[in-house]
This record gives structure tokens, sequence and C-alpha cells, in this order.
């Protein structure tokens, strides 16, 4: 099967030699004309993958409690930039939005909203769903843009979509993952020259077996680093959720999804969404090595049920005929739940903050 942005690599390759994963990776998904989120209609139920805000207003809401509350712990600074990377419909700023105006209306009424988003088209959307809230927003084509000021951010599947760097482990150390052509023509995985440096690798390295994978984010922590340097600066609090782990380790995780389903990832280059799992622990050790207070790294469901989901959705079904309670239920349990189909635990949720202040789910150490 071709597409034609498979079309477009096979002739690159071709021309001068197998591409890096992650070149294949941001080709995949930022190629000007083929690239996925450049022509795809990708969320909600009709696109390739649901998203947590798509599937219930609980989850920006739960949200924009969290980003009271640090607010409040903040000490309720004015003039506060509430911000989110990547909004996707806008659907879980307008849920935030919402929940914010009704239980901080001071923070509400001094604050502007911050949406950075590349696509023209999806900003349209957004402008839709962000209602009466659209006079106080505006919208910047990178993180730096936002203007000076207290920033409150969220960013919800972001950091997947963001390039990641695949070595393999060979008979001399671990070399670059490459995508190459196959001798029917098709693209294929192949082993590069560039290696890792050692002092990059975890404990352990030595005796992983020879095809073992190992990923690196270079790209994803600078964003993590201009995020960290905001902070320091202008004061505030990240929440960033994700799929991904808590420890940093071995393992290919490089994953495309098509119409709800895995596909494979070198199958349909621009038609498929391709990510890779997020490495929590190393976005945390970019934060603190930022100057952050890195506040911890939980799980989707115990942040989402620490923060009062359970308590919040009875209230919504309160009233309310039997098949919505039912749908609610199941709602829950997608986003807070464990096992195969839940978010609850392969998601997770990374805040950190200028100060060291107290927030509520996360443990603090006192
Ligand atoms: N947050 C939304 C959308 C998730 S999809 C939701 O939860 O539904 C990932 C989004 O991140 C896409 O809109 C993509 O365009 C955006 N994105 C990826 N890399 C980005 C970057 N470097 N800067 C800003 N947005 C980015």
């Amino acid at each position: 099967m071709t597409t034609p942005l498979s079309d477009k690599i096979k002739f690159l390759i071709r021309a001068s030699g197998p591409i890096s994963v992650t070149d294949y990776f941001a080709l995949c998904l930022a190629d000007p004309q083929h690239g996925y989120y450049r022509t795809r209609e990708p969320f909600g139920r009709e696109g390739d993958f649901i998203t947590a805000p798509e599937i219930s207003q609980l989850f920006g809401e739960m949200l924009g409690i969290f980003l009271v509350h640090a607010w409040q712990k903040h000490g309720g600074p004015t003039g506060v930039r509430i911000a989110e990377i990547g909004p996707g419909r806008g659907t879980m700023m307008a849920d935030m939005l919402r929940v914010v105006s009704r239980l901080a209306p001071d923070l509400y009424e001094g604050a502007t909203v911050h949406l950075v988003e590349t696509s023209e088209r999806l900003r349209e959307v957004q402008r839709e769903t962000l209602g009466t809230h659209v006079g106080r927003v505006s919208w910047h084509g990178g993180f730096e843009e936002i203007p000076p000021g207290f920033l409150l951010l969220a960013a919800n599947e972001l950091f997947d979509a963001i390039p990641l760097r695949q070595f393999i482990k060979t008979g001399s150390g671990f070399h670059e993952r490459m995508v190459g052509l196959g001798p029917d023509d098709e693209l294929t995985f192949a082993t590069g020259v560039a290696s890792l440096d050692p002092t990059l690798l975890p404990e352990g390295h030595r005796s992983a077996p020879v095809g073992t994978v190992f990923e690196i984010a270079p790209a994803r922590e600078a964003v993590m680093d201009a995020i960290s340097e905001r902070l320091r600066d202008q004061g505030g609090t990240a929440v960033i959720i994700d799929y991904g782990h808590e420890v940093t380790g071995f393992g290919d995780t490089l994953q495309a999804v098509l119409k709800h389903a895995f596909d494979p990832p070198l199958a349909h280059p621009g038609l498929a969404d391709l990510t890779s799992h997020v490495d929590f622990a190393d976005l945390a050790r970019t934060a603190s090595r930022g100057g952050l207070h890195v506040h911890g790294i939980m799980h989707q469901g115990d942040f989402l049920m620490g923060l009062g989901l359970g308590e919040r959705a009875s209230a919504l079904g309160r009233g309310r005929d039997q098949a919505m309670q039912q749908s609610i239920i199941a709602d829950v349990e997608r986003l807070a739940g464990s096992g195969a189909g839940n978010m609850g635990d392969l998601f997770k949720v990374l805040a950190v903050s200028s100060a060291p202040i107290a927030l509520s789910p996360f443990r603090h150490p006192d």
C-alpha cells in the first residue's frame, strides 16, 4: 500500500539513503503537504483516536479545579495567562474556563487565555468551541509568543506527538534506528551508523540483548526547557498529561493508530497518527534541572479521583435518566479506570511550579 507521503519518503531514501526514525516521525505528522496534522481531522469518534477531553466534560472540569487550586496556593496573583499547547478542538479549554469562571470569578475576570496552535483550520474549530469565552482568547504559533505574566498552563497529549529518537542495540553498542527500503521496495526499519553516547543509557544497558530499543526525546526536552524557563521567570504552574511511563527504561513504544486501531508504524505514513509513549521521568528531570518544583507524576485515575471526579460525576448524573447515568459511569471508568481500554493507569500527570507550594492530590513531603 502506498500513500502520497510514502512515495515522497521513498524518493528521499532512494536519493540520499535511509532517514532517521525522528525524521520519519516529523514527516508523518508535519510534512507541509501530506503530514497527518495538516490534512486529517484526527480527533473524536469520527477520527482516528479519541482524547480524554472528548470523552467527557468531567476531564477538563477536573483540570479547571486543579488550576484554580494552584492559583490560590500561589497567592492569587493578578493578570494571569491561562494557556494550552496543542488544544485540539478546544474542548478541554472550554471545560476548564467554565469551572474557573464559576469557582474563581476574580481569576477569570482578570485573566487572558492563550492557545498555541499552528493549524488555521483547528483555530476555527477552537473559536467555535470556546463560545462566550472567545473575547479573552488569543492564538499563537509558538509557546514563546505568550505575553509575559503569571502562567497557568495545561497540555494534554502534546508530548506524544513530538518526534523522538530511537537507538537499537547491536554488537557494537546502540545505533540510531533508521527507516530504509526493503528488497520489496517497502519501508523497513534499518540500523544506522550514528551511535548513542553510553552515558545517556540507563543502568543495565550492557546486559540488554541485541535488538533492544532505547528512546530519547531531545525535541520534547526542548519544549519542557521552554516551559521551565518561562515559569521560572514569570511564575506559575504547568500540568502535563499523556500516556507514558514513570521510569526511564528500554523498549520500542513507537505506535501508529488508524481509525481507532493500531497500525504498523511504517504502513500508512501521513494517513495514520504516529506517536510514542512519553518518558515522564525525563520530563520531570528536565523541569527540575530548569529550576522548577516538581510536584510528582501521578496516574491519571488517581489524579482525577483525588480531585473529586467521583463526586462531580454523581452531581452531573443527579436527576438524569438511567441511560445518561450509565453513560457518565462509563466515561468515568474510561478516564480513571485501570485495565485495557481505560486511561486511568496508562496516562500519567506531571505537575510543575515555579515555587514549592503543596498541590493536591500530589503528595507533598513536609
Ligand atoms: N490536546 C488535544 C489534542 C491532542 S493531539 C486533545 O487532548 O484533544 C496533539 C496536538 O498537539 C495536535 O493538535 C498537534 O498539532 C499539537 N502539537 C504537536 N506538536 C506541537 C508543538 N511542537 N507545538 C504546538 N502544538 C503541537
